[in-house]
């Protein structure tokens, strides 16, 4: 199995020969804001000496000039919350919503606004549970509103763009920063301040907007769905580092955790302490999937010494291939709520099928018209 997924991942297209073009709509979409908050809410509070949510949606699209030249707008006040206060409970709410919109088909595209620093869990959450193929996009901004030079109208307009465009459905969850266009499952933020806070993990992005213009530069397969449920088992993400032992998995499964994900070093590996950790979590009925702390390339099990890939995997670990341990951690969590286990749990993170998600377009896929506003 392990050889196929590598084959295909060394197989794995980068850039497309030709963009494809988003087609000019007849007349103007219609876009919900769903507004969650985030920095792109937030106005810089000086008796408090940072920033602090203060914008609504409404408020957000009014400063954003010309937007209404690009889609008809209506706007939902979902939550207004830093994303560090996101939880799964409120993931399940939000998706269930989404849902709804999606499903009552007067929305041609769905943009939610949404802080930067959990952006990548929420919008890969909504891409595993969402259904439909109503174009669904989270934007928000490194710089808080009351900024002179705010990057959130920029970003909102784009993803409102991107959403509004007939080029996006079928694409999955998309993350919109800076001119870029990643899906939900590749996005990371990786930095901290720079607005161009958002890379795509295998390096390739979904496409750009660039002077109004919304171009996709790779293809994505079809995606893979799981239920929504009605809760989410616990699942904790455990860090790997030198000296590390099993107190935090200890600490975790004392909590009731039902699944563990290690952020491992290198292509999977953790030390003696953590190993032994790791098998007595499995014979306990505990999920654990390996994922790694280095932010490029993939797990797969190379070391047989103990605490190495290989003997991990021959304990019972499942191997997270290229999600990060943040994603991982979602995708274990839904796999669990679904009544995965066992090999099917493992092929939902290792089979080829599921990783592999982008490919590049045929020729013939090329869109003619450009979608400019
Ligand atoms: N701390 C903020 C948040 O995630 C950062 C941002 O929105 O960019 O809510």
């Amino acid at each position: 199995m392990y050889n196929n997924i590598m084959d295909d991942f060394a197989q794995r297209p980068r850039r497309l020969e030709n963009t494809q073009r988003g087609q000019v709509p007849a007349s103007r979409p219609h876009v919900r804001v769903v507004a969650t908050g985030g920095t792109i809410a937030m106005q810089l509070d000086a008796e408090q000496g940072g920033a602090t949510p203060a914008v609504s949606g409404a408020d957000l699209v009014a400063a954003v000039p010309g937007i209404a030249q690009i889609a008809r707008l209506s706007v939902e006040e979902f939550s207004n919350i830093p994303s560090e206060h996101m939880t799964p409970e409120v993931w399940l709410r939000l998706a269930a919503r989404l849902n709804e919109i999606s499903q009552a088909g007067d929305v041609e595209g769905i943009v939610v606004t949404h802080g930067t620093d959990t952006m990548e869990e929420t919008a890969f959450f909504l891409d595993l549970t969402v259904r439909g193929d109503v174009p669904i996009v989270l934007t928000g901004a490194q710089r808080p509103a009351s900024t002179p030079d705010a990057d959130g109208p920029g970003n909102l307009r784009d993803g409102v763009r991107v959403a509004a465009c007939a080029e996006s459905k079928r694409r999955g969850v998309m993350i919109v920063m800076h001119g870029e266009i990643h899906t939900a499952r590749e996005a990371v933020k990786t930095y901290t301040e720079e607005l161009d806070a958002f890379d795509s993990h295998s390096g390739t992005d979904l496409g750009f907007v660039r002077e109004g213009r919304v171009c996709f530069t790779s293809e994505v397969l079809p995606r893979r769905h799981l239920p929504l449920p009605t809760s989410l088992p616990r699942v904790d993400i455990i860090p790997m580092y030198a000296g590390a032992d099993d107190a935090a998995m200890q600490a975790a499964l004392g909590r009731r955790a039902a699944g563990l994900v290690i952020a491992a070093v290198g292509a999977g590996n953790v030390n003696r302490g953590l190993f032994d950790g790791i098998k007595a979590a499995l014979r306990q009925g505990v999920a654990v999937v390996i994922a790694t702390r280095v932010p490029h390339g993939l797990v797969r099990p190379l070391y047989a010494y103990a605490g190495g890939g290989v003997s991990l995997r021959e304990a019972g670990a499942i191997m997270a291939g290229d999600l990060t341990p943040q994603k991982a951690r979602v995708l274990l969590m839904l796999a669990l709520a679904a009544g995965e286990q066992g090999e099917s749990l493992r092929e939902r993170f290792e089979t080829s099928d599921f990783q592999a998600q982008k490919e590049p377009l045929q020729q013939n896929q090329t869109a003619n018209a450009d979608y400019v506003v």
